[in-house]
């Protein structure tokens, strides 16, 4: 069904090696085009998965997920080009405190690695209004419009609820950082474990142009 992507960084170090014994153009052609067409199937079989899921993404963000693959905790990860490990890493760090939290508050729906997935899109901006480092998704204003977040009809984010069965987020692309990567998930995170464990709590606090933030669960 779907294979992690890291696979293909493994036939790329194969034919890294393969070409120093080699050295022949046409071997590396061959694998090249291997390795392009594992690229595409793995493509494939994830928008057969869950088509509507993927297209409602590419709607949201503007971008084409053309790459899954999973976190070693087991989270599916979308992207548009293959994650750094440690990227990954830092999805499942994200959930790691996530469902330690709300373990702390006696939840127990959707508390699997497993339960979510994670689409990696392509930053809309990597510095905020201060100049710091801060790769964000603009999104549409919609209840934000007027709001101070309201950028003229759309708004900067660094995550968003995409959807909630199966439970998935959206992030932007980090090249360093990675310790907000984590917060971005723990803390989006927070709605989706809200919304299957205390749906009052969800319903209070889903909404920031209403005021509040996060983290939500202390
Ligand atoms: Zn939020």
């Amino acid at each position: 069904m779907m294979k992690p992507v890291h696979d293909t960084g493994f036939v790329v170090l194969r034919i890294m090696k393969l070409r120093r014994f080699n050295n022949t153009a046409r071997v590396l052609l061959l694998l090249l085009t291997v390795v392009t067409f594992s690229v595409q199937a793995v493509a494939r079989s994830s928008r057969a998965t869950n088509p509507a899921l993927v297209a409602r993404a590419e709607q949201v963000t503007g971008d084409r997920f053309a790459l899954v693959t999973m976190t070693p905790q087991g989270v599916t990860v979308f992207a548009r080009t293959v994650p750094r490990a440690e990227l990954l890493k830092a999805i499942d760090r994200g959930f790691a405190d996530l469902f330690a939290v709300a373990e702390r508050h006696g939840y127990h729906n959707r508390m699997r690695f497993a339960d979510y997935t994670v689409f990696i899109g392509r930053a809309d901006r990597v510095k905020d209004s201060r100049g710091q480092y801060s790769p964000d998704i603009a999104i549409p204003a919609q209840q934000y419009a007027g709001t101070d977040y309201d950028q003229g009809g759309f708004i900067y984010a660094a995550g968003l609820v995409l959807a909630f069965n199966p439970c998935a987020l959206v992030i932007a692309e980090h090249d360093r950082d990675l310790g907000r990567v984590s917060n971005v998930v723990r803390f989006e995170g927070e709605h989706l474990i809200l919304y299957y464990n205390d749906r009052a709590l969800y319903e209070r606090t889903a909404d920031h142009s209403r005021g509040g933030g996060h983290p939500i669960l202390q």
